[in-house]
């Protein structure tokens, strides 16, 4: 609980039954349409590998991954974050919902969430379907690996903290590999760049001040996550110049490593059951 700012208002009298009641969920989840798990599973142990991309550290690279395939980002050398944004491939105006993936599925994401996009589309992207992390848990601390909160590293932020301007933050990274992507330049690929997952990272909310907190991650050589791609993707991916995210990011100091983007087709007949989510279906009259 944080602490009242002082000339704050007294408590009044029913303060301890107001916080005494039970919290609902926002959200209950059950009534979302469940990914099918085994079917995931056994396409995936039937697909074969298609494409690959390295990022180098400090970078970020865009890779596309078509709907039915599986992308499995890792650590191929070492602990090391990165920043994901997706994107549909052939609408680069629908892209991930962090904050509505929040909302719905918790502050972290392990298998069977969901990633969802951005109004009005709101479907689900893609689907976690592996995380060799899953073991981690929660911690003493309340940290969790894999957070839709924290944003992404920007160099706006660093320069209003410390004055300086630095070009490697993952919003900058997202950038410039859209804008390579796309050929359009860096306004044109800017705006499109948002909210992350942030892979591997381990976060949490102190219990005392609330404020987003970061920790090494649990991640080491060979941990991965993999993503089944609900509709045509485009992701893009950065490596934080934070490394393992121990320390601090938005410079050149901690120890980076390169993450691997792979992406694996399983045939046709391994996805019979499946479909490709179609977008939302709310009328869009808002009342007009
Ligand atoms: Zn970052």
């Amino acid at each position: 609980m944080s602490t009242p700012a002082p000339g704050g208002p007294a408590a009044p009298d029913y303060a301890d039954d107001a916080r005494a009641v039970a919290p609902v969920i926002c959200y209950p989840n059950e009534t979302l349409p469940q990914p099918d798990l085994p079917l995931y599973s056994r396409a995936r142990a039937a697909a074969r590998k298609t494409g690959e991309e390295i990022v180098p550290p400090r970078e970020g690279r865009c890779i596309p991954v078509r709907a039915g395939q599986f992308l499995r980002i890792s650590c191929p050398e070492g602990p090391q974050v990165g920043d994901l944004n997706l994107w549909n491939l052939a609408d680069l105006s629908e892209r991930f919902y962090s904050g509505k993936t929040r909302a719905l599925h918790g502050t972290h994401l392990t298998v069977g969430s969901r990633m969802w996009s951005s109004f009005p589309h709101l479907r689900p992207m893609a689907t976690v379907t592996a995380d060799s992390l899953a073991w981690y848990g929660v911690d003493a601390y309340g940290g969790r690996v894999h957070d839709v909160i924290g944003t992404r590293c920007d160099p706006y932020t660093h320069h209003q903290l410390s004055g300086q301007d630095y070009h490697h933050c993952c919003h900058s990274n997202l950038t410039r590999a859209l804008a390579g992507w796309t050929g359009q330049g860096g306004e044109a690929a800017e705006p499109l760049v948002h909210d992350v997952l942030n892979v591997f990272m381990c976060t949490g909310f102190t219990a005392d001040t609330g404020q987003y907190f970061m920790k090494a991650t649990p991640a080491r050589q060979g941990d991965y996550i993999e993503l089944f791609a609900e509709i045509d993707l485009l992701a893009g991916l950065s490596a934080c110049p934070g490394g393992d995210c121990g320390a601090e990011h938005s410079s050149d100091v901690a120890q980076c490593h390169p993450l691997l983007c792979e992406v694996f087709a399983p045939p046709n007949a391994a996805l019979e059951g499946w479909e490709s989510p179609p977008v939302n279906g709310y009328s869009g009259g808002h009342g007009l």
